[in-house]
């Protein structure tokens, strides 16, 4: 039974008979892979820590039948600080059920690209400097475009004129911005305002320091999260719990 190692992401958790878990994790090396971490549900498991949910940890995995087999686990990062503020919880659990949505089994092609975007925006997240909503933003933009779903923002998806500042439109649909003459011919268009537009396309292609200096209006948040939510639950194919709470939060806010 070869034994190989990995830098990984706890990304999912299924309980597996009485004690077992098994661990859905992102690893730097290899992408997304499931392992069986054996006893972890006792409270005296030596991987209790390492199989919480995006912890960060290098783990030495032995090849099994049909699943690998959590041998031992060195904890690089829990990420402590998301773990005691409701809101950071769920965003981070957020990102987690993303990255299992939009991506496969052993697809190594750009697992360490993704592996980084992730633990990156895990720290921006936990940093009290951040905006978390940028953050999400961000992340979700970043997220898409490694994986091919990049939304259209820099012209209309319908006629593709160049668009005008001003009110616009957005398509989960059609995939993009809409401009001003076809924001309502899509059935599923909500509408953006210039701000909103800006703001996408800078957390879309801008580097780090200028879109964590971005400081949407509350309006403006909420229209540029209404637009993503969309367009991910017609790209991830179905609904994702932890996006349905993350938005129970926002309107208790
Ligand atoms: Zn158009």
């Amino acid at each position: 039974m070869p034994n190989y190692s990995v830098t990984a992401l706890v990304i999912h958790k299924t309980v597996l008979g009485e004690s077992d878990l098994i661990l859905t994790l992102f690893t730097k090396e290899e992408g997304k892979l499931s392992v069986v971490a054996k006893g972890a549900r006792k409270p005296t498991s030596r991987f209790c820590g390492a199989s919480e949910l995006f912890t960060l940890s290098r783990q030495l995995l032995a090849t099994g039948k049909s699943l690998d087999i959590l041998n031992q686990s060195e904890i690089l990062n829990t990420f402590t600080h998301l773990r005691f503020d409701l809101d950071r919880l769920a965003r981070a659990t957020y990102f987690c059920e993303l990255l299992d949505r939009l991506t496969l089994e052993r697809d190594p092609f750009n697992a360490e690209e993704l592996f980084e975007l992730t633990t990156a925006a895990l720290s921006l997240l936990q940093s009290q400097e951040a905006d978390p909503d940028i953050v999400t933003h961000a992340y979700e933009l970043r997220l898409l475009s490694a994986q091919g779903y990049a939304p259209v923002l820099n012209h209309c998806v319908r006629c593709g004129n160049e668009l005008v500042r001003g009110q616009a439109g957005f398509s989960p649909s059609l995939g993009g911005t809409l401009c001003a003459q076809d924001r309502y011919r899509a059935e599923d268009a909500v509408s953006l305002s210039a701000d909103a537009v800006v703001i996408l396309q800078t957390l879309a292609e801008a580097g780090t320091d200028e879109w964590l200096a971005l400081k949407p209006t509350y309006k403006v948040a909420n229209e540029i999260a209404r637009a993503l939510r969309w367009y991910i639950r017609t790209r991830a194919d179905r609904e994702l719990k932890s996006a349905d709470f993350l938005d129970q939060l926002r309107a208790n806010r």
